[in-house]
């Protein structure tokens, strides 16, 4: 019984230690499908199993966090059922963050827990999690490859059938069909240059493959050209929509189709509830939305809420 309990102590050390590396990291990206964000990158062998299955649901129950001290959530409460969508908004450092960065086992609650289909997170290994949970970063890095192996990274024995699927789905199919070398072509320094908003639905066909059973979405703050976010709106509409979907959202767009809005204010749920319960309230949500919308439509329809966020 001793050399067991010397056995989970020293797990827990090594735990502990991924935990510790995960503190340091800059952003979600480093820390699940993404290359990290050196630049582009040579290609690597990929590490991710597909997890073909439902939907996850996640529950957030009475979680408290802080960072050396200094509170940053207070008494969290919420849950996704499976297939749901939670937009988390909120002014910057409200702690929005913080929440993916809980969810993705980067940092354990002070209080409270987190449960994935009723399981404690704490009790689920990071490379699980990782299989689990996919991640749509603000800004995508790319691999120093073709086109086609960065949709199919998440999943190397994807067909060319599923990898232009997965392309369709994440409306970047058209683009890539219209370049001379199509799916073959190189993409990074030594290749082509992509738009944020075409590498972000790269990222988005890729999560499409790999099917996560929990996407964590960090909406990019700056506006993109009218065509560009209308065609990534309407994927990411897609995705959200078959996926329990956790999105850092500064979309109306993608904060309108949410089940379940949280209005996050110096880490507490100030607000919660869908878009038109909140605008007849008239509370925090109205002010967010009415604060910056156009004077002449009234109505920031595929605006970006700029105020606080
Ligand atoms: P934004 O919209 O600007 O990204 P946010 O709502 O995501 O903000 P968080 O990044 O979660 O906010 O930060 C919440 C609070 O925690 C902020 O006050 C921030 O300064 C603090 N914070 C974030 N990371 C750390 C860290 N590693 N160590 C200490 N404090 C931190």
């Amino acid at each position: 019984l001793r050399t067991l309990y010397q056995a989970i102590i020293s797990l827990n050390i090594v735990y502990a230690g991924w935990r510790n590396a995960c503190v340091d990291l800059e952003n979600l990206t480093e820390l699940m499908d993404e290359p990290p964000r050196a630049g582009h990158l040579e290609p690597q062998e990929p590490t991710g199993v597909p997890e073909i299955s439902m939907p996850a649901a996640l529950d957030f129950d009475r979680v408290s966090f802080d960072y050396d001290g200094r509170e940053i959530l207070h008494d969290l409460s919420f849950s996704a059922a499976p297939g749901e969508t939670i937009a988390l908004v909120g002014p910057t450092g409200a702690g929005k963050s913080t929440i993916a960065r809980l969810i993705l086992g980067a940092y354990a609650p002070a209080s409270g827990r987190i449960l994935l289909d009723g399981r404690d997170l704490s009790t689920i290994s990071p490379s699980e999690l990782h299989r689990l949970i996919g991640v749509v970063p603000q800004d995508t890095q790319l691999f120093n490859d073709t086109i086609g192996y960065n949709i199919a990274y998440g999943r190397l024995d994807a067909t060319q059938d599923e990898i232009e699927e997965a392309a369709r789905l994440a409306q970047i199919d058209g683009f890539i069909e219209g370049l001379e070398k199509g799916y073959d072509t190189l993409v990074g320094e030594r290749g082509l240059k992509l738009s944020g908003g075409e590498r972000q639905r790269i990222a988005l066909a890729r999560i499409i493959l790999r099917k996560p059973r929990l996407l964590l979405l960090d909406e990019a703050t700056s506006a993109l050209d009218t065509g560009t976010e209308q065609r990534l709106m309407e994927a990411l509409r897609q995705v959200t929509a078959r996926q329990t979907t956790i999105a850092i959202a500064h979309r109306l767009s993608t904060i309108r189709h949410a089940d379940l809005i949280l209005v996050i204010e110096v880490g507490r749920i100030v607000e919660q509830g869908r878009h038109d319960t909140l605008m007849a309230a008239r509370g925090r949500y109205f002010a967010m939305v009415t604060n910056q919308s156009d004077p002449v439509s009234g109505f920031p329809d595929e605006g970006v809420l700029r105020v606080g966020s």
